[in-house]
C-alpha cells in the first residue's frame, strides 16, 4: 500500500479480528481493527479503514482470532500460588490458621518476588491482565509486577497480631505510606489500603487503614462476611456484622471493594447499593472452602457493582479468570433454577468494565474504545470447542478458557505473543519455586 502523508502514526495495528468492544453499546465488529499509540487506544473499527488511517510500527494479525479487553480479577492473593494444592479439605478458619503459621516460617520480601512472578505469569498468559493482590511486601508486587508489564491494584495490608511477614502496625504502616506516595500517580500499578478483615484487624487499625487510604484517596479492599463463623464472631466482639462494622467506621463508599459477601442480609445489600460499593465475588473460593453461595442476582437487582474474583491459590488452586467467570455464570442459574440469571453479557461485563470502573479506571480501562488504554488479550477462535461461533459472549462465558488465549497487551505493551511469555523466564521462576517448594513441603511433616 502506498504510504499517504494522511496516514497518522500508530505503534500497533491489530487487524482482521473479531472485536469485541465490551463498550456501553455492545459493538462487535467483524474483520475489526484497533490501533495503539503509546499506552492508549486511537483507534478502534473496520481494519480497511484502520488501514487507510494509521501508519503502524507494528501490525497483529487476528485473522479468525477474538480482540477483547483484558480480564480484570478484583480478589486474589497472588504469592500464594507457592502453597497451591497444599493445605487441603479444611474449613476456613483452620486451614487459615495452618496456613500462616507456615507462611510466618517463609514469607520474605523474595518469596514475595517469586510467587507474584509465578502468579503473573500464570495469570497473563490467561489472559487476566490486571488483578487487586492483597499480600504481605506489596513493594515486591510492584516490582514483580513492573517486571511482568502486569497492571496491579496493591498496597499496605493491615492485620493485628502474628502476621506472616513478622512486622508490627506501625512498620507495616509506614512502608505503606511509602508505598501510596510513590505509586500515587503510576500509570500501571495502583494504590490500595488492604485491612484484612474485621475478625483479624481491631477497629482501631481498622481506623487507621481508612484514614491512611483517605488521605491518599486510594482504593480499599478488605474481606467480608466470607463465613458464617466471621459474621457470627465478629457480630459477638463487636455487636455488628463485618459490613455493620465497617460502615460504622466510615469504610463503605465507591472506593471500596469488599471480597466475597457471602453471608450478606437483604438490608445490607440494599446498604452497598446505596453506597456504591464493589463486591468481589469469589465462586470458586466460596464453593471450595464450603463458605455457601453468595447472593449475587439479589446484589444485581438492587444495583450493587458487582465484579469476579479468584482468590487465592492457596485455597482455591486457580487464577483462572474465565473458570470463575463461568462459575458465576452458571452457580446462580443452578442454586435458583431459574437459567435467566446472569446471563453471558453481565458476566463479561463484570470482568471487564465493571472491575475497570470497581478500581476507579472506569472511563480508562475495561472496553476497548479510542482514548482508552490498550490492555487487550487476542483468543483463537479456530478451535473445535469454540467451533461454530453464533454467539460469541456465550462462547466466552461457556466455552472459552484460558488455553484459547494467544496474545496479550497490557499498557500497549506485547507481554505474550503467539503463547510465548516475553517478559518474564518461566523456566528461571519455576525452577527457583521448585526448590523452595521442597523446603515448604518438608516443614509441613
Ligand atoms: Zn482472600
Amino acid at each position: 500500500m502506498p504510504d499517504s502523508p494522511a496516514r497518522e502514526p500508530a505503534d500497533l495495528l491489530i487487524t482482521h479480528g473479531l472485536i469485541l468492544t465490551i463498550d456501553r453499546a455492545d459493538t462487535t465488529l467483524r474483520d475489526g481493527a484497533i490501533a495503539v499509540r503509546g499506552a492508549e487506544i486511537i483507534g478502534v473499527g473496520p481494519t480497511k479503514r484502520l488501514l487507510d488511517a494509521y501508519q503502524p510500527t507494528e501490525v497483529i494479525d487476528a485473522t479468525g482470532q477474538l480482540v477483547m479487553p483484558g480480564l480484570i480479577n478484583t480478589h486474589t492473593h497472588s504469592p500464594a500460588v507457592l502453597y497451591r494444592g497444599l493445605i487441603e479439605d479444611l474449613p476456613l478458619e483452620a486451614w487459615l490458621e495452618k496456613l500462616w503459621v507456615s507462611e510466618r516460617q517463609f514469607v520474605t520480601p523474595e518469596y514475595v518476588r517469586l510467587g507474584a512472578a509465578l502468579a503473573q505469569a500464570e495469570m497473563l498468559r490467561g489472559g487476566t491482565t490486571t488483578a487487586v493482590d492483597m499480600y504481605w511486601h506489596p513493594e515486591e508486587l510492584a516490582q514483580a509486577a513492573l517486571e511482568s508489564g502486569f497492571r496491579l491494584v496493591a498496597g499496605p495490608v493491615y492485620f493485628d497480631g502474628d502476621a506472616p511477614d513478622r512486622q508490627d502496625t506501625d512498620s507495616r504502616e509506614a512502608s505503606g505510606r511509602e508505598f501510596l506516595q510513590q505509586y500515587r500517580h503510576h500509570p500501571t500499578i495502583i494504590p490500595c489500603v488492604m485491612p484484612h478483615s474485621t475478625y483479624t484487624v481491631s477497629p482501631k487499625s481498622l481506623g487507621r487503614a481508612r484514614d491512611l487510604a483517605e488521605r491518599f484517596g486510594a482504593l480499599l479492599s478488605t474481606h467480608c462476611a466470607e463465613t458464617a463463623t466471621e459474621v457470627r464472631t465478629v457480630s459477638e466482639r463487636h455487636r455488628y456484622s463485618p459490613q455493620g462494622l465497617l460502615d460504622e467506621l466510615g469504610m463503605l463508599d465507591e472506593r471500596t471493594i469488599l471480597a466475597h459477601c457471602v453471608h450478606t442480609s437483604g438490608s445490607e445489600i440494599e446498604q452497598l447499593a446505596e453506597k456504591h460499593v464493589t463486591v468481589s465475588h469469589c465462586p470458586l473460593s466460596n464453593l471450595k472452602l464450603g463458605s455457601g453461595v453468595a447472593p449475587i442476582p439479589a446484589m444485581q437487582k438492587a444495583g450493587v457493582r458487582v465484579t469476579v474474583g479468584t482468590d487465592g491459590a492457596q485455597s482455591s488452586n486457580d487464577l483462572d479468570m474465565w473458570t470463575a467467570l463461568r462459575v458465576n455464570a452458571t452457580l446462580h442459574k443452578g442454586v435458583h433454577q431459574d437459567p435467566t440469571l446472569i446471563t453471558a453479557r453481565e458476566a463479561l461485563r463484570m470482568a471487564t468494565v465493571d472491575a475497570a470502573e470497581a478500581i476507579g479506571l472506569g472511563g480508562r480501562l475495561g472496553s476497548l474504545e479510542a482514548g482508552k488504554l490498550a490492555d487487550v488479550v487476542i483468543l483463537d477462535l479456530r478451535r473445535p470447542h469454540l467451533t461454530p461461533l453464533y454467539d460469541v459472549y456465550a462462547h466466552l462465558a461457556f466455552a472459552a478458557g484460558r488455553d484459547d488465549v494467544h496474545t496479550v497487551i497490557v499498557h500497549g505493551k506485547v507481554v505474550v505473543r503467539g503463547r510465548d511469555m516475553l517478559t518474564l523466564r518461566e523456566n528461571d521462576i519455576m525452577a527457583e519455586v521448585n526448590v523452595l517448594a521442597r523446603d515448604i513441603q518438608q516443614s509441613q511433616r
